[in-house]
């Protein structure tokens, strides 16, 4: 059993996740300046259309929409056939144009789900919708964590990049079901390849509307949004805290406030921001400038038909197809770009249980150390199922087979080459082992007698001492046999 994420506070956990998620498309949502804001010098990457100065006019960027739809349809939502974007109106400094494009009413997907396990027990969360908008730019505060700054930078580099808001269902009871939720969304957005899941960056962020009620109450009690979160485990903090102190307010008779909070991670706790801003305080109206799209069926089917096998369900299929444990599926699917070197390997003529026992140890410990993955390697993909290829043939051995694994990963070359240039062939030839048998025998009189003796561990030794003669590259298996007929002819 693992421990309560949480004390049980008596109250009902209600929790519904707002996740903000950058597009990587190469250009801004309704401009052609570069969406790469975090290389370049400030306020460099910036046009009429981004800053908002007059008379400018912003066009939609259409593979921005598509990624949208291709979100939304992984998260089985409903796309309508018309859709429009509105006028968010709000001041602040990052914002220039003193309104955000963003949708409000006819939203791009409505009415999706996302289905996840949360310690064992399948659990499914509501999508309400996923829209599309355009990000802000970014404020730099010199001065401490609690925003008591003596003086603020501005830099609109950031300002109307592709911006996705997933607006999740209050279905989420628990911290633990709300980091499962957001771990598996992120999961899919990356195997889509349409964010690189960066939480740390803010390339992908998270709110959390956290609320309690009484047990068995239908109404809902007063949430409180929760800002600032920028890892899963902040995000597991934040909201374990928040309920904690909801709870307290609670149990004191007290009431609380609906308003947003921020994770201040240095002090562990959620402050008080602002009260929270309701819809008509933003006087949303449609854009004026952008015309209502009216997606057509065959393009959504293009996009539903292109959409890549998710990882829970291709982790079903690697057990199924490859006979792996639900672990090692799990593992290997995890990252698609993994996934998709495991059914190289195997489409190369490793076998599964090779392939996966390989990948998830030598090569992920290389992986590891050196931060280059297999296919970025010297060796690549190719390269690691040419050598395997070796091992399942009795060309190498295992131990030969690890030693140029770790120097190839690195330089790169071709591992049968390799063998042939540096003799490092294992020695299957029954005659030339038989030699060097006898030999250790010879010179090991005391093991021999006491293998004959009934000690097995014995014959270990003397398969070590032939091992060593041959400068690992001994076929082990056919030494042991050799040994024992041997010993007990
Ligand atoms: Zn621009």
């Amino acid at each position: 059993m693992t421990a309560p994420a949480t004390v049980d506070t008596g109250y009902e956990v209600v929790i519904g996740l707002e996740v903000h998620a950058q597009l990587l498309t190469r250009s801004k949502m309704f401009c052609s300046c570069s969406a790469a804001y975090t290389t370049a010098p400030p306020n460099s990457n910036t046009c009429p259309v981004c800053l908002g100065l007059p008379g400018a006019l912003p066009v939609i960027n259409r593979q921005a929409v598509e990624m949208t739809v291709r979100t939304a349809l992984a998260l089985n939502c409903e796309i309508p056939p018309f859709t429009k974007f509105d006028r968010k109106n709000y001041f602040y400094p990052d914002l220039p144009k003193g309104y955000q494009i963003s949708q409000y009413d006819l939203p791009l997907s409505q009415d999706g789900h996302l289905e996840f396990d949360v310690d064992g027990v399948r659990t499914r969360c509501g999508v309400t919708r996923v829209h599309l908008e355009e990000d802000t730019g970014t404020m730099h505060h010199a001065g401490d964590v609690l925003q008591e700054a003596t003086s603020s930078l501005v830099d609109l580099n950031r300002c109307g990049v592709p911006l996705m808001e997933i607006v999740g269902e209050p279905d989420l009871r628990s911290a633990d079901a709300a980091r499962e939720y957001l771990v598996r969304l992120r999961q899919i957005l990356v195997y889509i390849g349409v964010n690189d899941g960066n939480l740390e960056e803010g390339s992908l962020r998270c709110d959390a509307n956290v609320s309690l009620r009484v047990r068995g109450a239908t109404e809902l009690g007063t949430k409180v949004e929760v800002k600032n979160m920028n890892s899963f485990r902040a995000v597991h903090h934040a909201i374990t805290f928040e309920i904690e102190r909801q709870a307290r307010v609670l149990d004191d008779g007290g009431a609380l406030v609906q308003e947003t909070r921020g994770w201040v991670e240095a002090r562990g706790a959620t402050v008080s921001q602002r009260s929270k801003e309701m819809a008509h305080d933003y006087r949303y109206f449609p854009e004026p400038d952008l015309p209502p799209l009216q997606l057509g069926r065959d393009l959504v089917e293009s996009i539903r038909a292109a959409i890549p096998e998710l990882p829970e369900a291709r982790a079903a299929r690697f057990s199924s197809q490859y006979g792996l444990s639900a672990y090692d599926a799990a593992v290997l699917t995890g990252v698609r770009a993994e996934a998709d070197t495991y059914e190289a390997l195997v489409d190369a003529g490793v076998s599964a249980k090779v392939a996966a026992n390989w990948q998830m140890g030598d090569v992920a410990a290389l992986a590891n150390e050196h931060h280059v993955a297999l296919a970025d390697s010297g060796l690549g993909v190719g390269g690691l199922a040419a050598l395997l290829a070796l091992v399942e043939s009795g060309a190498i051995n295992g131990s030969t087979a690890k030693e140029l694994l770790s120097e190839l990963y690195i330089v790169g070359g071709d591992p049968a080459a390799l063998v042939t240039e540096r003799g490092l062939g294992q020695v299957g030839d029954a005659a030339q082992l038989a030699a060097v048998v006898a030999e250790v025998i010879e010179a090991n009189p005391k093991a021999c007698a006491d293998f004959r003796g009934g000690r097995e561990a014995a014959l270990q030794s003397l398969v070590g001492q032939v091992m060593k003669a041959t400068r690992g590259r001994a076929d082990a298996r056919m030494v042991t046999t050799l040994l024992r007929e041997r010993l007990s002819g």
